[in-house]
């Protein structure tokens, strides 16, 4: 019976690990290793309860590569997927291990500054945009020119009563607003 249990004790063990590592393959982008919308929206809903209980501020931000499909077109795929990786690297490095920070969709990132008012959170965004543009990039392969890359952002600090959704909402105009009057640029949600 104490071999039985012990051999059952060991399966219950790997069936956890298992669970674990699906859980996390769940909640990740494997092209950028960055959290997917899924863990996103779970972090955001999590992060909108304390910022609440807390009265603390708390900012989203989106941001979307500026003209990504030209790159996509003219350098292909592969170039593509790197210039991704980039720009998921930038957030991570400038905005820090406070911010979250997501891949949202195709080309677009999320951000949720828990514990920081719009105008920090839309500074960081920015000075993470001027480090991407400062950059001159080559295509790996061909050593072709792709330029400088920009992202456009939009950011919004959650109001008092407001739902998850009109936040996120008002974060996506801003960035929309970002788009329309140029690119490469953050605009914060009034
Ligand atoms: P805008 O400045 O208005 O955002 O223009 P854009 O070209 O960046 O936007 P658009 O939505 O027209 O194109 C986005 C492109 O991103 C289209 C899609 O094929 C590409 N894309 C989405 N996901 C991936 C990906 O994982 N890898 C690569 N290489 N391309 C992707
Ligand atoms: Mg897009
Ligand atoms: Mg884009």
């Amino acid at each position: 019976a104490e071999a039985e249990l012990k051999e059952r004790s060991k399966v219950m063990g790997h069936l956890r690990s298992r669970l674990v590592q699906t859980q996390k393959i769940a909640m990740s982008d494997p092209l950028t290793e960055l959290p997917n919308r899924r863990a996103f929206d779970i972090n955001l809903k999590e992060a909108v309860e304390l910022a609440r209980s807390k009265h603390h501020p708390l900012c989203v931000g989106f941001c979307d590569i500026d003209h990504f499909k030209v790159i996509n077109d003219t350098h292909g795929h592969a170039t593509g997927d790197r210039v991704i990786r980039l720009v998921a690297d930038a957030l991570r490095k400038v905005t820090g291990p406070k911010i979250h920070v997501a891949r949202h969709g195709g080309e677009e990132f999320a951000l949720i500054f828990p514990n920081i008012g719009a105008e920090q959170a839309a500074r960081m965004l920015d000075r993470t945009r001027e480090a991407l543009v400062e950059r001159h990039l080559l295509a790996r392969d061909t050593q072709a020119e792709i330029g400088c890359v920009s992202f456009s952002g939009g950011v919004a600090e959650l109001r008092s009563g407001e739902n998850i959704s009109a936040l996120l909402m008002r974060a996506d105009h801003a960035l929309y607003r970002a788009k329309e009057s140029g690119r490469n640029k953050v605009i914060t949600a009034s």
